[in-house]
């Protein structure tokens, strides 16, 4: 009778460490050309207590959206939130981007299937929730891959969906964040 062998050498894990996964194929390996790069996270500041931002009320305001038209100033960016009229941090994070063109089927105001659009994916490796309030910057990168000094702003991405990858024990791998790009 033919039976089956279990694999050998194995220590009892079978399953892919996604984590290491991504980290070997955005930044390589001795078999492997790395393909990832570095994005800005700007992640907006939450209320104490609140994890996951539901609505703007969730959010820290910046004092300069506290004028009569409750609109940050845009023409002279405010230095304290770069015109974005709520507190955040930025972080850099290793991520992987992809772009591609869909059809116009999300914005209300315009007409469903009219145009296409450019949406960017970024795969990002980070562990935190990251919430549609949160937005993805590209920097200016020199040619060794590392960001260039003063940070300079090439793309600003909002983020539309942010969707996350959980592997063994439900840990956050990394997000893949689906974005409109500025
Ligand atoms: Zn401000």
């Amino acid at each position: 009778m033919r039976s089956f062998k279990p694999f050998k050498d194995t220590a009892g894990r079978l399953e892919l460490d996604l984590r290491k996964e991504l980290n070997k194929f955005m930044f390589g390996a001795s078999d492997e050309i790395g393909k990832g790069g570095l994005f800005i996270l700007r992640k907006t500041d939450t209320r104490s207590g609140i994890v996951y931002p539901n609505s703007e009320a969730d959010l820290i305001q910046c004092e300069c959206k506290d004028r009569p038209e409750n609109e940050p100033e845009i023409d002279y960016k405010c230095d304290k939130c770069d015109g974005e009229g709520y507190l955040f941090k930025d972080i850099i994070v290793p991520g992987y981007k992809t772009n591609r063109f869909e059809y116009q089927d999300v914005e209300k105001y315009k007409q469903w299937g009219k145009h296409t659009i450019s949406m960017s994916f970024f795969y990002v490796e980070y562990f935190d929730p990251i919430s549609h309030y949160d937005k993805i910057l590209e920097p200016t990168i020199d040619l060794e891959g590392k960001i260039v000094t003063p940070v300079e702003i090439l793309l600003s991405h909002n983020i539309h969906m942010a969707e996350r990858f959980r592997g063994d024990h439900g840990r956050t791998e990394y997000w893949r964040l689906s974005c409109f790009s500025e």
